[in-house]
């Protein structure tokens, strides 16, 4: 019988997971099919996983922390982090990885000599690739609109700002990252001008996690004829590397990547 895979979240109808994990199974003859699942109710997914009789999911907001608690075995680094968008099911347990953080080293590894970071937000994506960076070596500063979410990141001793502590000179950053959903349904930058007039022009480039337009974070950055990255390339490779886990590492990175990236120009 085909393996059944599916991407659970809420709202899910706009995910590209689908199409990505469903052309790169046929492309590759792999015998198995991928469906997006509104789930409601997050503490329910063991539940409608197993219901569904699916091999694996990927887990997208909200639910990427009941993920997480949904699983039996974790990876080391999604045990670190708490937080999990992929699962496996081997013999009646569920393995949880996170694919969201190496996706996003991946992405950003083409911009060669930096060392620097300034993270634009503090959610929950900043959280998984924060930690991830830091690990590979990088030095991430983190700068936030509201102070309550910038608490664990001190703890974690990052250095953090909120608009109104940021020190608005002698600062530089080979890379600024937006990692807000400022730009995604708005037309607002994800911090005041005045802060981006100040570290863009000093950055070797600019990447926005936001894909498929051009915020007004990358405009600018581009006004300061920066080199810019949308998300598109962390979607992918985070999409990749979770194939690879579906599949068993049946397939090298780049015989998945040449079928999953026709997804991008559909
Ligand atoms: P969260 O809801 O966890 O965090 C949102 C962050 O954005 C917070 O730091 C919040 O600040 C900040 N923020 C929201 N609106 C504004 C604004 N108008 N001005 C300044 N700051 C703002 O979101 P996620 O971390 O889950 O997602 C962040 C972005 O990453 C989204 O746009 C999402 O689409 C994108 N993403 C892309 C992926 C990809 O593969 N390319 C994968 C996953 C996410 P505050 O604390 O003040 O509220």
């Amino acid at each position: 019988m085909s393996k059944l895979f599916a991407i659970f979240g809420n709202p899910v109808s706009h995910s590209k997971s689908p199409l990505m994990h469903n052309l790169s199974f046929q492309g590759l003859g792999y015998d198995a099919c991928y469906t997006r699942y509104l789930l409601e109710d997050g503490s329910r997914l063991k539940e409608t996983f197993f219901h569904l009789k699916l091999k694996g999911v990927n887990v997208t907001v909200p639910h990427k922390e009941h993920a997480y608690h949904a699983c039996d075995l974790l990876d080391p680094f999604a045990q670190k982090i708490g937080v999990v968008n992929t699962i496996v099911e081997r013999e009646g347990k569920l393995y949880g990885y996170n694919t969201d953080a190496p996706g996003f080293l991946k992405a950003i590894s083409e911009f060669k000599n930096i060392q620097t970071i300034l993270f634009l937000g503090a959610g929950g994506t900043a959280q998984s690739t924060s930690s991830i960076l830091r690990d590979e070596g990088y030095e991430v500063t983190l700068l936030n609109r509201s102070a309550a979410r910038l608490e664990k990141y001190k703890e974690a001793g990052f250095q953090t700002y909120t608009f109104d502590t940021f020190p608005r000179k002698n600062v530089h950053y080979d890379l600024v990252i937006n990692m807000t959903s400022a730009g995604l349904e708005d037309d607002n930058l994800p911090a005041p001008k005045e802060i981006l007039d100040v570290v863009i022009p000093k950055a070797q480039a600019c990447v926005d996690v936001i894909y498929g337009k051009e915020t007004p974070f990358l405009k600018l950055s581009k006004q300061y004829q920066k080199p810019t990255k949308d998300g598109s390339d962390m979607l992918l490779y985070q999409g990749i590397i979770a194939f690879e886990y579906f599949t068993n590492q049946a397939y090298t990175f780049n015989d998945i990547k040449a079928h999953m990236e026709k997804a991008f120009v559909l």
